[in-house]
Parts: C-alpha cells; structure tokens; sequence
C-alpha cells in the first residue's frame, strides 16, 4: 500500500549518545545495541475514524525514536500495517450506509495527510491486512497443523470452522530462554488479562474454546461480511493478532528490535502477537517493546462514543499549524497518560514563535552546546519535555542577547536543523 512522503531529515555534527529506552518487558529503561540496523514495527490504525490526538501522540512517539536512531547513524527499516479490515471498520460501515471500502479508503488518505503534516518520518513498508491476505493464510494453516490452533465448532448463529491459537499449548510449546509463554509480554496476571481482553474486542465466553483468553485467527465467512480465499481454512478473514506478527515477520528481522504502538495494545495484542510469532519462527518477534501514553480530552478519555475526539485533520482545516500540533504533544514524555487541552495548544503556538523569533537572534557559539543538551534528553528514553526545555532556555538567552550581538548565521541553521532532525518541528 502506498505510505507517505516523508520530509528530508538534515544530518547533524556530532554524536548521539547510547539510546536507552523503557521496556514494558523489562519493565525497566534498557541500553539499545547501537550496532547494525535497527528495526520497528509500530502497529496501524483501523481505519475508521480520522487521526485523533491519541494516534498523533504514538506515532510521533515512536518518530522520536527513528530520529534518535538516524543521528546516531544508523539505518532503520520501519514497518507499520493497516488494519483495513476489521469489525470496528465494518461496523462503522454498516451504521454510516458507506462501503467498508470507501470508508477505509477515505481514512487511510486522511491518515497519511495527517502524518506528512506532521512530520513523522513514512515507513518503508506501510502493509495493509487485506493484501497481506496470502501470508496470514499460510501462517495460519501451520499454526494448525503444529497443534497450536484448532478449529470451533458452530453454535446457533455461528458457523463451523473459527481458528483459534492454543494460547497453552502454544505456551507449553515453547522451551528455551527466550521462548515466549503467555504473560512474558505483558507481566499482567490472569485476573487482569481477562478483564484486558474482554474489554479489547476479545472472546472469552465464546462456547467452544479451549482457554477463555485463546485470541482468534481465522473467522470463517459470514452472510454479509467480506471474506477472502483461505485455503485449508475457508473463506473468511484473519484476527488483528496474527495480521501484525505475518506482517512484522515478512518485512523485518527476526527478531527485530522495537514493536512500538499505544499503552491499550500490550494486552493482548503485543502479547498474543509474540506469541503467534515464536510458535511460527521459534524466536522472539521483538528484543524491545515500547508504549506510548494515552491522551484524553480536559482530563476525560478521548473516544468516538464520548464524541471528543481531537482531530488533527480538523485541527488543520480550522488553520492551526502542523509543527505547533506537534510541539504540543511533545511537551509530554511520551510514556505518560496526558489531556489535550486548548490552554496546552496555546501553550505550544506561544512556544513555537519564541522559538522562531529566537532563531534570528541566534548567538554565535551556542548551538552545540543545545544540540548536545537535546541529544542528551532524547537518549534518555526520549524525554522530549526535557529537549524542549533545553531549547526553551537557548531562546530566551538568544532573546535577552538580541541587541548586544549579531546573529550567527552559522549557529541559527545548526539550530533549525536540530529542531527539525531531532524533534520533527521545522522552524
Ligand atoms: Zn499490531
């Protein structure tokens, strides 16, 4: 599927310290090898509903990381899917009276326009679920003849032949040290779990499952929903879980370094992805998982049912600049839970023409010592509120300075540069 254009990323002197990024595995900051390549997988969205703040901030989140990765001189091969068929998609459709197509179609554009405007550097492989189709297939039929799915029988308004993973079998499969059982991901107890999956469009009380927290696989084919060849399995089409780790397996290492996305997927959508990805390959999907915060609206969750929902889309047809959009959202560290509120986006508008009518006072001399302070806090598993504050204070010693000196040319592009390479905000 066609991604979008990413902007170029100016090259900066000097060096970017050792990386250290929070593992929701490890549950603790780790030190990322800074030999080879690097690799993300950062999962998509569905389709269905315009960028709000919420996918803004993760996906932004997860840019902060490519840039970090890219000065330090590394290359990076970066992964993201689109979930472009799904229940929530068809069920949005289906209220809307829009073709499940159209409607995705209509999103996914808006999407990509909402990240070129925001600067968030494209992937290499922007894959969606429906043309990964032949990969999920296979995966799918092997997991079932290793014995780590099974088929569902049919209930009274539901057909024969759902697949689900053995999340125990799979488990018990599983030897080594870095085999993946059930929890490895995400620690959660199994109380929690089963409140976790209930609540993010899991089954548990499905009749005919083995384990209430089995994620499934394959739908088969009903009346009125789109379906695809499957094979061995039917027609029908593929679980969210599987969807991400085919995807993830065919364009990226194994395993590759980060799979990113919002704090709402670790479980269990990072957790069953890991797991359907060691079954298949016998290694770890990812070395690193990461999450990103979730943003809410004046202190309420942001959803479409509470109808508050922030835009970035709308935010910018009413003329609100892109690069002050993002310098709201990094004035948060992205592991924290935050709320977009106007004062905060005012905040931001205010920071940006400081920044601005900073620039073109730039003192000569001081931009290295900035560039090593914003290197510094982003190494830090990516303190954005810190590399803000940095560039804060070099404004407001530029601006106090501005009628003793002459701007230095040479420092305002190194500045500018920084800012853009770095934080994705170009002045
Ligand atoms: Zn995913």
């Amino acid at each position: 599927m066609k991604s979008w254009i990413s902007r170029p990323v100016p090259v900066l002197p000097g060096e970017m310290p050792a990386l250290r990024l929070f593992d929701t595995t490890a549950q603790r900051a780790v030190t990322l090898n800074a030999d080879g390549e690097k690799s993300m997988y950062v999962c998509g969205i569905t389709p269905y509903d315009a960028t709000h703040m919420g996918h803004a901030a993760s996906y932004v989140a997860f840019d902060l990381l490519n840039r970090a990765w890219r000065d330090a001189g590394q290359q990076v091969a970066y992964v993201q899917n689109v979930t472009d068929v799904d229940d929530p998609l068809l069920e949005r459709a289906e209220a809307t009276g829009v073709d499940w197509r159209e409607l995705a179609e209509s999103q996914i554009e808006l999407f990509r326009t909402d990240m070129e405007a925001l600067n968030v550097i494209a992937p290499d492989h922007y894959v969606g679920a429906v043309e990964a189709m032949p990969l999920i297939v296979p995966a799918i039929e092997r997991l079932l003849r290793q014995g780590l799915a099974y088929r569902v029988n049919g209930t009274p308004g539901e057909p024969d032949g759902d697949v689900y993973y053995d999340v125990e079998a799979a488990s018990k499969h599983a030897v080594g040290v870095d085999a993946w059982t059930l929890g490895a991901v995400s620690g959660l107890p199994e109380a929690e779990m089963l409140e976790l999956f209930a609540e993010r469009g899991g089954d548990p009380g499905r009749a005919g499952k083995r384990q209430a927290l089995d994620p499934l696989l394959w739908r088969v084919a009903r009346d009125g929903e789109p379906s695809w060849p499957g094979g061995e399995l039917g027609e029908g089409r593929p679980g969210w879980h599987i969807e991400c780790t085919v995807i993830a397996q065919k364009y990226l290492p194994a395993p590759f370094t980060v799979q990113g996305g919002g704090s709402d997927l670790v479980f269990p959508h990072h957790e069953m992805g890991a797991g359907h990805a060691y079954s298949l390959s016998g290694v770890p999907l990812a070395e690193h998982f990461a999450h990103a915060g979730m943003v809410g609206l004046d202190g309420e969750k942001m959803s479409k049912s509470k109808g508050n929902l922030v835009l970035v889309s709308k935010l910018r047809g009413a003329g609100e600049e892109p690069a002050a959009i993002r310098l709201a959202i990094l004035a948060h560290h992205y592991r924290s839970d935050w709320s977009w509120t106007a004062e905060g986006f005012d905040e931001a508008k205010a920071r940006l023409e400081r920044w601005r009518s900073a620039l073109a006072a730039a003192p000569a001399g001081t931009a290295t010592e900035l560039i090593a302070q914003m290197r510094e806090a982003l190494a830090n598993d990516l303190d954005a509120p810190a590399a803000l504050a940095a560039v804060d204070r070099w404004s407001e010693r530029a601006l106090n300075s501005a009628s003793d000196n002459d701007a230095s040319e040479a420092d305002q592009a190194l500045v500018r540069d920084a800012v853009n390479a770095l934080l994705g905000v170009e002045l």
